[in-house]
């Protein structure tokens, strides 16, 4: 997998103060996408192991506490992106009690593949669906255009 930008706190992208992980690759090509560099798999860098070890050490962090992390992009459940996301989630979980994980998509839920329902299992909140130009309106919340759902797994 490939990313764009990680920023080890970030208070923009989902509730509280976050990490947020923008990965590489999204083959919906919704109009009017603020993020079309972020197209192609092969764009921006390197996900390494590096970097997964300080995402997991930054939500660990006491200091400046985090309320969980953020994957968006791109498309985090990107069928290529799957593997990647799946350990960090994993690791998450089990190394990061209490921290919340909130992943945008621009699948719909009800169309995922069991692989990308796997990813489910590890996360809190899926905000998914294309972004929609029509529908857009800067007064919603965690999403763009109304037709993408907030939805609280747990
Ligand atoms: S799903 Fe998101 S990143 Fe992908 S094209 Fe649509 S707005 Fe852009």
């Amino acid at each position: 997998m490939n990313y764009h930008k990680y920023y080890p706190v970030d208070v923009v992208n989902g509730p509280g103060t976050r990490c947020s992980l923008f990965v590489s690759g999204c083959v919906h090509q919704c109009r009017g996408c603020y993020n079309q560099s972020t197209w192609s798999l092969d764009s921006g860098f390197p996900f390494t192991q590096e970097l997964e070890d300080h995402i997991i050490a930054d939500l660990q962090d006491t200091e400046i506490k985090r309320q969980g992390l953020t994957l968006s992009g791109g498309d985090p459940l990107h069928p290529q992106n799957i593997p990647a996301i799946l350990q960090l989630v994993k690791r998450v979980k089990n190394e990061c009690p209490g921290k919340d994980i909130w992943v945008w998509t621009g699948y719909l839920m009800s169309e995922l593949t069991p692989e990308q329902q796997e990813v489910l299992e590890y996360i809190n909140v899926l905000v998914d669906g294309k972004f929609v130009q029509d529908l857009a309106d800067p007064a919603l919340i965690w999403r763009g255009s109304s037709n993408q759902v907030v939805h609280k797994l747990r």
